[in-house]
């Protein structure tokens, strides 16, 4: 199966507003030729951030989103079959070492474990990867850099990274943004008025302060958006935030009328 893979002309010109120093550091372990983790929760900025930091170091970006059937002939590349014979055909990973690019693994803890094999020497002082099936070592660009993404969250408590992969790698944990940021970031991809995205991001907190026995994954940043977008584009508020927040959360009856009364007391 070929991975998803965006083309590295997709990154236009993106708003990224920072939680704290992560685009400083960075642009520190881009320097260094330092491979970079990111840990967080769904939909908190974690590809925006890696989008908006290609656009800085003007690199191309290779972004993977990676699932449990993504292996390392996914990332690696393969031979294919076209109508004058046999050839090969680079993987996204492959790509970026070619070009000096950023190659992003969104969500690696889901990829098969082999990828873990082409992974490592790529993140130590050779930079290398090996290509088995041609035969090739190749010596990334000095532009090359890997990052990875991961939630932490109590589906992967069991699958984590292991020690050997992720001391691999420069560290930066995201979170749900504060409020203000929250509020200003919902502004600016929705365009609603300041004082109603403040009154999502308050519903947000309300409904991440709730035990995680009664919601299975606290609400994202990007569902927010979505329910500004709706009501920007002139859904009713109820109906914008029953489908973009109430159904989207939960399939319990009694969970979706705590959220329905948190949104009815805020909105
Ligand atoms: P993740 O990769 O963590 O799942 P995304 O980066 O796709 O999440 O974020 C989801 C959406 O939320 C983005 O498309 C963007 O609209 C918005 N977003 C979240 N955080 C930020 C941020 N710090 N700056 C700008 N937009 C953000």
């Amino acid at each position: 199966m070929n991975a998803p893979v965006s083309s590295p002309a997709d990154t236009g010109r993106r708003f990224y507003q920072p939680h704290g120093r992560e685009v400083e550091l960075f642009l520190h372990a881009s320097q260094n030729q330092l491979p970079v983790l990111i840990k967080g929760p769904t939909g908190c900025g974690k590809t925006r951030f890696v989008e908006h930091m290609a656009e800085q170091l003007q690199r191309p970006l290779y972004t993977v989103a990676c699932h449990d059937d993504l292996t390392a002939a996914d990332l690696v590349g393969r031979y294919l079959i076209g109508k004058d014979g046999t050839f090969w055909q680079d993987g996204p990973l492959t790509r970026a070492v070619r070009e000096g690019a950023i190659c992003y693994l969104d969500e690696v803890i889901e990829a098969r474990k082999d990828t873990t094999v082409v992974i490592h020497p790529l993140t130590d002082e050779r930079r290398i990867l090996p290509l088995d099936a041609t035969a090739e070592q190749l010596t990334a660009a000095p532009g090359f850099m890997l990052v990875m993404s991961y939630n932490p969250g109590y589906r992967n408590l069991m699958k984590g990274l292991k020690p050997s992969t992720r001391q691999r790698f420069v560290s930066v944990a995201f979170d749900y943004p504060d409020a203000a940021r929250e509020a200003r970031i919902v502004q600016r991809e929705s365009g609603v008025e300041l004082p109603l995205a403040e009154s999502l991001c308050a519903i947000a907190a309300a409904l991440r302060s709730l035990s995680d026995a009664d919601l299975e994954q606290p609400p994202s940043t990007r569902l927010l958006i979505h329910c500004a977008r709706l009501i920007n584009s002139g859904l009713p508020p109820q109906v914008a935030t029953e489908a973009a927040l109430t159904e989207a959360l939960s399939d319990e009856a009694a969970t979706q009328q705590a959220i329905r009364q948190i949104i009815h007391a805020l909105l």
